[in-house]
């Protein structure tokens, strides 16, 4: 009987789960993915982690529980790096070790990650880990093939906004407006964490930009003027996904979403107001920030959207693009 692998639906499942599927199931797993975040998950999270941990792991941890003892074993790897010269922020570097102090029943399979050394090393150091799980030396280039192409496939779909599956508009008309959503995918596409803020967004006739529709090339040419290099990764996306749609006029007004103790966005935060303002520093697009926690509730969050949208709306009525 295969063995059953479980991946929390949390953190960089967003980005990486087809490339992991791929990867397992060529190893003849069989993959479980924990269920989208639920209230319960939210509540069993924040019962797990610590007060001073941000949601985002909290819900991760609440994503293991659930998984504990219904799998052979619970993939939860040590991302270090995801390019040369940067990092991810330090709470998924101690991940493993994290859920480790919650003594669930399931062993991790908790590989280190990082392309600090280029995608070459990478791709050895992936077929050296398909060996330790039962790959001939021969077969593991071809299952690190594999699990590539589909990462490749995914990162498209991803860059031509295919994942978001939005509704119609409530009254069936398109607003002409566009917010850019910005925040880690882990917030953002978890509609429990961010209250559903992309289908509310759709369903008012908002056309929604993410950062993963954004180009490497042009965050790279967004976040050249910021006077200092970003070494977060995640959040040099975000910072220039901004800017980019804020500097190609492409955004009515941009919607920043935080989780409460992070720690990268504390500090980035105020690259990101500055990222929506020109040289002399004036204002080019509207920003609001929602800063998104267990406790968050629908009715606060509705009224400050509303809020914002009818700014959005009189502004474009007054100013047309
Ligand atoms: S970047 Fe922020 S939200 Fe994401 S895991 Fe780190 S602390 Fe949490």
């Amino acid at each position: 009987m295969a063995r059953t692998i479980g991946i929390p639906h949390g953190l960089l499942f967003y980005r990486y789960y087809p490339m992991w599927k791929a990867f397992f199931e060529a190893l003849d797993y069989e993959v479980v993915p924990s269920h989208p975040t639920s209230k319960r998950t939210v509540r069993l999270g924040t019962r797990l982690g610590d007060n001073e941990l941000c949601l985002p792991v909290k819900v991760f941890f609440g994503h293991c529980y659930e998984l504990d003892a219904e799998v052979d074993v619970i993939f939860v790897p040590r991302v270090v790096a995801v390019e040369k010269k940067r990092y991810t922020c330090p709470k998924l570097l101690g991940l493993p070790d994290m859920v480790r102090s919650l003594e669930l029943e399931t062993d991790l399979l908790a590989p280190t990650i990082d392309l600090r050394k280029g995608r070459r090393q990478f791709r050895r150091d992936v077929e050296a880990f398909a060996v330790e799980l039962g790959a001939s030396r021969r077969e593991a280039p071809s299952i690190v093939r594999t699990a590539m192409r589909a990462l490749d496939a995914h990162e498209e779909r991803l860059r031509a906004g295919e994942h978001l599956v939005l509704p119609e508009p409530k009254d069936g008309k398109p607003s002409g407006m566009t917010v850019g959503v910005a925040g880690h995918p882990y917030i953002i596409y978890d509609n429990q964490i961010s209250l559903d803020l992309i289908r509310r967004l759709a369903e008012r006739g908002i056309e929604v930009l993410v950062p993963e529709t954004v180009t490497h090339p042009e965050v790279d040419r967004a976040v050249r003027d910021v006077p200092k290099d970003i070494f977060w990764t995640y959040e040099r996306e975000v910072v220039g996904s901004i800017k980019h749609w804020v500097d190609s006029d492409a955004v009515d007004g941009v919607i920043y979403v935080m989780s409460f103790a992070c720690g990268p966005d504390s500090f980035m935060h105020t690259v990101v107001e500055d990222a929506v303002r020109d040289q002399d520093g004036e204002r080019k697009a509207a920003l609001m920030t929602l800063v998104v926690d267990e406790h968050s509730g629908e009715a606060g969050m509705v009224t400050r959207l509303e809020a914002f949208l009818d700014m959005l709306e009189r502004r474009k009525a007054v100013v047309p693009a």
